[in-house]
């Protein structure tokens, strides 16, 4: 697959005469067609529902479009679940998957109708005591040394989610016996996983599972959720997850291991972040010095507070000179943020057309766990994200961070 871009640079070169890079844009045509081919692929699962993982990108406007694509919402604290609200996702559109999750945020969740997902066998009794049991429970299952793991996640036994699958059986015959009436099974332990038949495994696993602890402790499921983790091609060579493959084949063993087996109907979700919104973002960034010591820099004027991903997992983002898509890319460089940390380097060895001052570069895939992960460590200040619209407008969805908002939690006077 070769990387496009929805935008030209003309576009671009009007976008930075109001606002100045760096910035996140996000492209909406983009995130609102692959929803909506989500929610075609897995329209023969009944009551399917995708609940947009929010740390992902955890801006209202880009929650906004998800819920008006018929997503929910995933939160794992406090300020995601208020997001959620905020935006208008109501009850068991949302879901806390969460862990070491303290009794505040149950309480919040429960209070909003979320579905919540405990993490251990002892949240049934901390949940108990500090909230009350609701309703509907799911618990996370670790299958431990089943399934092996990806680089991001590791290997699921030395994870710290979930529960066993010996605590399973205990966990729902438990909540059974205090008056919870519809259940609930999720998984999560891939995350960018570009390999499709990882999330059919996935959805056998759970399926199996299903059948084990509804035969033996005499309950019916409301649903599975098969986590998050779908990968996205951040590299030109990879190969988008073939989501009618994925959704054809969770079809073939939903009917041997749920119908066929006489079980009661159960809705499939999935808690996607990075799918949803991470190609449809693009960090821009303006090249502010070019260095050559004992390798080539170019300095641009973004840093790691707004992409984290490649100075923490190593991680391939894709750069776009503006201008110079056709020309040789036969300059290597190291192309580096500001921070003190030599980490900070948005690519290394990367080979480029040849960049000069003011060139203006574009950072692929950075809608998911980009601007998300941002920090000021440093006393960098993380930029502004932009929307553009279907009609081509740009909507300014957050301004860049000032001083101002560095300093908001000092207290100057008392020095
Ligand atoms: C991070 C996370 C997700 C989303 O992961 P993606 O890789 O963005 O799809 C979903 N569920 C849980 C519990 C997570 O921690």
């Amino acid at each position: 697959m070769m990387k496009t871009l929805p935008f030209t640079k003309e576009q671009i070169e009007e976008i930075i005469k109001e606002y100045p890079t760096p910035f996140h844009l996000y492209y909406e045509k983009g995130m609102r067609e692959n929803a909506r081919r989500l929610f075609k692929a897995f329209s023969w699962a009944p009551g399917f529902r995708e609940y947009f993982a929010v740390k992902a990108n955890p801006n209202p406007h880009i929650i906004k479009i998800m819920k008006e694509e018929g997503c929910g919402a995933d939160c794992s604290s406090l300020p995601e679940l208020i997001l959620a609200e905020r935006v208008g996702i109501k009850g068991d559109m949302i879901m806390l998957t969460s862990n070491n999750t303290p009794a505040e945020e149950y309480r919040y969740a429960k209070n909003l109708g979320a579905i919540l997902n405990l993490d251990d066998i002892t949240h049934i009794d901390y949940v108990d005591k500090h909230v009350g049991l609701p309703e509907v429970i799911s618990f996370r299952y670790n299958p431990g040394p089943l399934k092996g793991g990806n680089s991001i996640i590791g290997v699921p036994e030395e994870a710290k989610y979930g529960l066993t699958r010996e605590q399973l059986f205990d966990a729902y015959k438990i909540v059974k016996s205090r008056g919870v009436k519809t259940f609930g099974l999720h998984t999560m332990i891939a995350s960018n996983e570009l390999n499709a038949d990882y999330f059919v495994d996935t959805a056998e696993i759970l399926f199996d599972l299903v059948y084990d602890l509804s035969t033996e402790i005499k309950i019916d499921f409301d649903f599975v959720n098969l986590g998050g983790g779908f990968g996205i091609p951040y590299r030109p060579g990879d190969k988008p997850l073939d989501l009618e493959y994925i959704s054809e084949k969770i079809r073939l063993a939903y009917e041997e291991k749920i119908i066929a087996r006489g079980l009661k109907p159960l809705r499939i979700c999935m808690e996607s972040g990075r799918m949803m919104t991470g190609p449809y973002g693009f960090l821009v960034t303006r090249a502010i010095h070019r260095k050559n010591i004992y390798k080539n820099y170019i300095g641009v004027d973004a840093c790691m507070a707004d992409l984290m991903r490649p100075a923490i997992y190593g991680a391939y983002h894709h750069i776009t000179v503006l201008g110079k898509e056709n020309q040789k890319h036969d300059h290597r460089y190291d192309v580096t943020g500001s921070l003190c940390e030599n980490n900070d380097k948005f690519a290394i060895d990367r080979m480029l057309p040849e960049i000069e001052i003011g060139d203006i570069l574009v950072i692929h895939d950075t809608g998911a766990h980009g601007y998300a992960m941002g920090f000021n460590y440093n006393g960098k200040l993380r930029s502004a994200e932009l929307l553009l619209r279907e009609d081509g407008t740009v909507k300014k969805i957050r301004r860049a961070e000032t001083v101002d908002d560095y300093f908001a939690t000092l207290d100057f006077s008392t020095l």
